[in-house]
C-alpha cells in the first residue's frame, strides 16, 4: 500500500488532476472543493506536513512556493492591485487542516471579507 499523500498522487499523476503550473520545487492544480471562482492549491514537490513543521533546508522550497502563487496568480490575471487574490496556509486543526502536505491556497475572483473565518 503506497504511504504517499494525495497531493503526492496529484503530482505526480496517479490521480488524474489537470496541473495550472508546476517547476522544479512544486506543482499547482484546482481545490477539489472550491472556495472561490479560483481556488488553486500551490503544492511543494517535497512533503513537509504543515509549515510548522519546515526546516532550514526547507527554505528554497518555501520561498519558491510563494514565488509560484505569484506566478500562479499572474497566469490566471488576477495579479494586478485593482483585483487581487488570497494566499491561505492552514496549520493544524483550529485552522482546518484537512491534508497533512503543505500547501498554499490561492483564492480569486470574489470579494474575500476580512478578517477570515
Ligand atoms: P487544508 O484544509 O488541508 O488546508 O486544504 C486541503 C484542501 O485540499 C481542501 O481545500 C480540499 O478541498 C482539497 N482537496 C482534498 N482532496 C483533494 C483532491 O483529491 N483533489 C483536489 N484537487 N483537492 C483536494
Amino acid at each position: 500500500m503506497s504511504d504517499k499523500t494525495i497531493f503526492q498522487k496529484i503530482i505526480d499523476r496517479e490521480i488524474p488532476a489537470p496541473l495550472v503550473y508546476e517547476d522544479e520545487h512544486c506543482a499547482a492544480f484546482n481545490d477539489i472543493n472550491p472556495q472561490a471562482p479560483i481556488h488553486v492549491l500551490i503544492v511543494p514537490r517535497k512533503v513537509i506536513p504543515r509549515v510548522g513543521d519546515a526546516q532550514p533546508e526547507d527554505q528554497a522550497t518555501l520561498g519558491a512556493l510563494l514565488l509560484a502563487a505569484g506566478n500562479v496568480a499572474k497566469q490566471l490575471g488576477v495579479s494586478e492591485r485593482t483585483k487581487g487574490f488570497r494566499l491561505v496556509i492552514n496549520h493544524g486543526a483550529d485552522a482546518g487542516e484537512t491534508v497533512p502536505h503543505m500547501h498554499v491556497h490561492l483564492l480569486a475572483s470574489r470579494a474575500l471579507g476580512w478578517p477570515p473565518g
